[in-house]
């Protein structure tokens, strides 16, 4: 046996009056667990690296053996160590190696390979331009294999100066064409069926969503509103996953929700709760912009909203952590970094959602919060 402090876990200390105090910090959980110990402790456990036996530390600090087996096993009952050859360990020098780390931090003995997780996935996006573009790029380098890729559009001058992947070369071509073959380059496993069509209704949509394991929607035509509410009627009833993505609007980034049929609410439970606030605070939306004028934005903040999405896509495909947009959604304010999260209830009378029986979490009300 080899010891080896587990992945995801710094080790801190400092000195005390007659030894040290040891701390090991799990970063998944931010927990840190405390121990005193003294100077030979110390020593074994600058040792605990996977590369030393238990009797390779007793010579070398010079303890019995039994010592180091004894630290080693109340470290192991504090999940402190490794207790198994690493999952992850077949990622060393692979295109994955890194990911594959940050991944074992959240791992524990039960946890399924969640690198196997995403590369068997498959993810629908529908839209691909200024948040699509980006997702479609961090889903492909995460080690997504199968993706479904739906725009009606072309690749325009005025798209590049947000949309990922696409150059000069693509401009009056396909989206959905362009993005394939530049994400094939990116790794050219990649399966991709490209779609180049409107999704504007029920049907549409649960086309192109046939097969996928989650559904990404980043359009924002007929309608961000329209668009989300045909994605969740269409994939909710058949238990597919989706992540509703808001995009941005000037200096604010819309991210979420993620609905997981069972465990959230759907889109239309999302707007009923928004509608009642607006009404509760005595608001009445008075739409003074037409629709289809496009506001200003920036390739920085395409970029950084669309990438919240993938972390949610991972969450979602890995259960690395829970999805933290369940049952709500953010606004990120790029001018001050604030992130405001929107929480929202499933209804049981919601005609898309609230006839499924559920796993709902529904804790406290609807709120704003300030994080
Ligand atoms: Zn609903």
């Amino acid at each position: 046996m080899k010891p080896a402090i587990r992945d995801g876990i710094s080790v801190l200390y400092r000195p005390l009056a007659g030894g040290y105090e040891l701390n090991f910090l799990v970063e998944s959980s931010s927990v840190i667990m405390p121990f005193e110990v003294d100077a030979h402790t110390l020593r074994c456990v600058r040792m605990f690296d996977g590369t030393h036996t238990i009797a390779d530390i007793s010579t070398a600090i010079g303890v019995s053996e039994a010592s180091v087996s004894g630290l080693a096993a109340l470290l192991y009952d504090q999940k402190l160590l490794r207790t198994r050859d690493r999952i992850y360990d077949r990622y060393e020098g692979t295109r994955f190696a890194t990911q594959a780390n940050f991944l074992a931090g959240f791992a524990n003995d039960e946890s399924p390979d969640m690198q196997e997780a995403i590369d068997a996935s498959h993810v629908a996006i529908i839209g691909l331009g200024g948040i699509g573009s980006w997702v479609a790029y961090g889903l492909v380098l995460a080690g997504v294999k199968k993706l479904t890729l739906v725009d009606n559009d072309v690749v325009e001058l005025a798209n590049l100066n947000r949309q990922c992947l696409y150059d000069i070369a693509c401009i009056g071509l396909p989206k959905a064409e362009m993005l394939a073959q530049k994400l094939r380059l990116v790794d050219p496993a990649l399966e991709v069926e490209q779609v180049h069509r409107l999704v504007d209704s029920l049907q549409a949509c649960s086309e192109v969503a046939t097969g996928a394991d989650l559904v990404i929607c980043c359009a924002d035509e007929p309608g961000t509103d329209e668009i989300n509410r045909i994605v969740s009627r269409a994939c909710y009833p058949r238990g597919i996953p989706h992540i509703l993505c808001g995009g941005y609007d000037g200096h604010l980034g819309f991210i979420g929700p993620t609905i997981v049929p069972k465990r959230s609410g759907c889109w239309l439970c999302y707007e009923h709760t928004l509608e009642h606030q607006l009404r509760s605070a005595g608001y009445i939306h008075l739409q003074v912009t037409p629709a289809q004028i496009k506001g200003g934005n920036l390739g920085a903040i395409s970029a950084i909203i669309a990438n919240y999405h993938v972390i949610e896509a991972l969450k979602v495909m890995t259960g690395f952590a829970p999805p933290t947009l369940i049952n709500q959604a953010a606004e990120v304010d790029f001018l001050t970094y604030g992130l405001h999260l929107r929480a929202y209830r499933k209804r049981h009378d919601c005609a898309v959602c609230g006839t499924q029986s559920d796993e709902e979490i529904t804790d406290g009300q609807p709120n704003v919060t300030h994080v």
